[in-house]
């Protein structure tokens, strides 16, 4: 073969390849040994950071972060948002913003944890650093893709519900019959800022640590939200069932559970419960195998990215690509296996 047409075709090759995996919504959930650190990177390339995991001496959760953003080939973030002013979410922020640049802060508002001891000093480095690119969301915003394929609508924020429900059905939802109520939280767990996303027939729902009082104000009597496709378990998994109000979980029955858990924390038995009754659910994939009392429930060791006890942690992540037509493949960065699914 002459060398212009080898080269048309090496040429036309690499276009289809780049073709084929632009039309992806990919979605990494990385390890921050029981925080939260969910990327989201568009079809056309545009990210959404959703929390930055713990702060540490090392900087271990940025720096894993870090990572994934090179895996998806980013140079910038576009936009982080932190779902709530709680160590776990908002403490790796500083230190990711001096790996990479991060454009654009989205937020419920202000802390009311400011004063804590415990919450107050991550919640001062936030406002130092995002100062003057804030922006505070309200339920019913959209959330700013430019990529029109990407329809993300905040579902809550600052303990306030979407007026407007995404479900227009007005049977009331049977599963909030004798339901469990909680009295409301006051934490910044209530508070956080949460969203539903759709590409296409697909829906990603990623409440942060809301609480059962909030999720069953979404739920009951009628279901505001809909069905979903994949749902990031509220709180690591329901911990110690301060969220994962069984009325709204089995209301919104999605296919595919992701428990973004630590060893020890989050991912009880009680939310494992939960879980498996779920009408229609296909999978759950666990970041942590779960360990010690009242932990004794785990999906089988594929679906799990990582094993051991966070001094041992590699910090494998999960990555959910999904196709313009709705196919989704979970791939576990510890072990490559790999599962596909159809969005109904
Ligand atoms: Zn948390
Ligand atoms: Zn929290």
């Amino acid at each position: 073969m002459r060398t212009p047409q080898r080269l048309l075709l090496v040429l036309l090759a690499a276009l289809a390849t780049l073709t084929a995996s632009a039309g992806n919504l990919d979605i990494y959930w990385i390890d921050v040994e029981g925080g939260g650190a969910t990327l989201l990177v568009s079809p056309s390339g545009e990210s959404l950071l959703v929390d930055t995991g713990n702060p540490t001496p090392d900087d271990r959760d940025a720096k894993r972060i870090f990572a994934a953003t090179q895996k998806a080939g980013l140079k910038k973030i576009d936009y982080l948002l932190i779902t709530h002013f709680h160590g776990d979410h908002v403490g790796g922020a500083p230190a990711l913003a001096k790996l990479i640049p991060i454009q654009h802060f989205l937020d419920h508002g202000d802390s009311i944890e400011a004063n804590d001891p415990r919450s107050g000093p991550a919640w001062q480095a936030y406002k130092t650093l995002a100062a003057g690119k804030r922006t505070t969301l309200h339920p019913g915003d959209k959330l700013p893709f430019k990529d029109k394929a990407m329809n993300a609508v905040v579902i809550v924020s600052n303990a306030q519900t979407i007026k407007t429900p995404i479900d227009s059905t007005k049977t009331a939802n049977p599963f909030c019959q004798n339901a469990a109520t909680h009295p409301p939280d006051t934490t910044e767990n209530q508070r956080s800022a949460g969203f539903l996303l759709s590409y296409g027939k697909f829906k990603f729902l990623d409440l942060g640590d809301l609480t059962w009082d909030v999720e069953t104000s979404l739920a009951c009597p009628l279901n505001q939200i809909g069905t979903v496709t994949l749902f990031q378990a509220t709180h690591h998994g329901f911990v110690n069932d301060f969220s994962g109000a069984p009325a709204f979980v089995q209301a919104i029955r999605p296919q595919l559970v992701i428990v973004n858990n630590g060893p020890t924390k989050g991912w009880q038995n009680s939310a494992w419960d939960t879980v498996q009754k779920i009408q229609g659910l296909e999978d759950t994939w666990q970041i942590h195998r779960a360990m010690g009392p009242n932990h004794d429930h785990n999906v089988k060791d594929d679906l799990i990215a990582n094993l051991e006890p966070t001094d041992a942690c590699q910090g494998h992540y999960l990555k959910a690509s999904i196709e313009p037509n709705g196919k989704i493949t979970i791939t576990n960065s510890r072990n490559g296996v790999s599962k596909t699914y159809t969005t109904h």
